[in-house]
């Protein structure tokens, strides 16, 4: 690998997450290339980046998740890396293997780490090994029922049983009773199979009140990395962030330090490449690891906000083999973020509600970021997911991040569309969003009481 900087680098992704990209790279003097299906033609990445090529048809299984167009329409720009972005092709091993024998560079961690963190189970053996805590549960998969109620002896119920092959929320279910895991199990099993193509299946105490902590590291490939604090995911809807934020209201800075510290040992122990994402749920003072995400995440602008760092344009140095530009006390928390996920769904079921944006109005000011490829009169396809944005705000302290979010909502407006915009200014009224007081079930229960839904 050289240490020269790429001179074109072709984005294998869509909407704010490819913006995003594109601008780091329009910083760093590398030139972009945008890949699109035919119902992205018009779309805002294809217009702000420095090349564009048709990669398929609407359906993303034909477009952006087709590996053999991505890496022809490398060879006919002449783009030497690849950035996936998150979801599509990110954490897809073989991807990264198939750039590689085709001499490009993945923008990312290398195929093997892809692999191991990718399958829950050797994810989870893995962090153990490199002496990271994991919740209780299982060693290894789960073949059958009989082998699940000695598991759940051991740990107590209530238990969950989850898909190795499971992300974005799904191939998870509770059991409270024996009775509960057998139908559990069996389903768990077979919409495993359905949905991920592997019945693999393992065991883990329930946690009853936990939050979601994550560690962002970042490794060169050489063994070398830093940690970048924590995020609190905790309000979830179905599994799935809505509102991020950074640092994590119930982390003192030596809980900080000591997780993160281990985090970046571990990855360092590995010679992990590139940014990563290690879960944890987080209840009583105890970190418990769920899983790794081996790319930039959504919620990524929290951790550049407070500490004043483009992560994209670190991915992209470290991939043509530079060193991390920064040192791990050079890292200094400076206040407070919170990112809220603007989604087009319409309230109180989240149904997708793609459409044509009439008005699109992003807020300005101290403090603010909106990352998100809307404009007037674009015509949202109804293929893909449905976040169209995120709006990330900065303060000093976590009140006047609060505040700060409150103005900017006020002044957004998406018109045409139904956005989730109206679920932030009313969580924003709630005395525990005002204290951080929440966990991962939070919102759940606050949809049902205020949404009955
Ligand atoms: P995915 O890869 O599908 O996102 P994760 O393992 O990261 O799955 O879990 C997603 C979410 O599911 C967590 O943030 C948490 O809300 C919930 N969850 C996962 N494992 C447990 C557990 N052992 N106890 C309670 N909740 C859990």
């Amino acid at each position: 690998m050289t240490k020269k900087m790429f001179d074109k680098v072709l984005v294998a992704n869509r909407g704010e997450i490819a913006l995003r990209v594109i601008r780091a790279c329009r910083e760093m003097g590398v030139k972009s290339v945008a890949v699109h299906s035919t119902a992205d033609a018009d779309a805002m990445h294809v217009r702000m980046a420095d090349e564009s090529i048709c990669i398929g048809p609407p359906s993303s299984t034909d477009s952006y998740l087709s590996k053999a167009a991505i890496i022809s329409a490398c060879e006919i720009t002449g783009a030497q890396a690849v950035h996936p972005g998150y979801g599509f092709l990110s954490e897809n091993a073989s991807f990264a293997q198939a750039l590689e024998d085709h001499g490009i560079v993945f923008i990312g961690p290398t195929a093997e780490h892809i692999r191991i963190m990718g399958d829950k189970i050797t994810a989870k053996e893995t962090a153990k090994a490199l002496g990271i805590p994991v919740v209780p549960g299982s060693e290894g998969g789960v073949a059958d029922f009989e082998s699940a109620i000695g598991v759940a002896a051991g740990i107590g119920f209530p238990v969950i049983i989850k898909a190795t092959a499971g992300g974005g929320g799904r191939g998870m279910k509770v059991a409270k009773n024996a009775q509960e895991l057998e139908v559990a199990f069996r389903t768990a099993r077979s919409e495993s199979k359905a949905a991920f193509g592997n019945d693999e299946v393992y065991i883990e105490k329930y946690l009853q009140k936990p939050r979601h902590i994550e560690v962002q590291v970042f490794g060169d490939g050489k063994g070398k990395a830093v940690h970048l604090g924590e995020r609190d995911c905790s309000l979830q809807r179905r599994h799935q962030k809505v509102f991020e934020e950074a640092p994590g209201p119930s982390i003192t800075p030596e809980l900080r330090n000591k997780i993160g510290q281990v985090c970046a040992n571990a990855v360092a122990k590995i010679n992990y490449r590139g940014a990563g994402t290690v879960e944890f749920l987080y209840e009583d003072g105890e970190f418990f690891f769920i899983e790794m995400n081996t790319r930039l995440q959504v919620e990524h602008p929290v951790t550049e906000a407070i500490f004043g760092v483009d992560l994209v344009r670190e991915q992209i140095r470290v991939a043509a083999g530079m060193d991390l530009s920064f040192a791990q006390d050079e890292l200094e928390i400076n206040g407070h973020a919170i990112e809220v996920r603007i989604n087009a769904e319409k309230l109180p079921n989240f149904s997708p509600c793609p459409g044509k944006v009439k008005v699109f109005h992003a807020p300005g000011g101290l403090g603010v970021r909106v990352d998100s490829a809307l404009y007037g009169g674009y015509s949202i396809p109804p293929y893909y997911d449905s976040l169209i944005g995120k709006l990330i705000v900065h303060g000093r302290d976590r009140p006047e991040a609060l505040a700060r979010l409150k103005r900017a909502l006020g002044e957004l407006i998406i018109d045409g569309i139904d956005t989730t915009v109206p679920l932030f200014h009313a969580l924003l009224q709630e005395n525990d969003v005002k204290t951080g007081n929440y966990n991962i079930h939070w919102l759940e229960k606050w949809l049902e009481t205020n949404l009955g839904a």
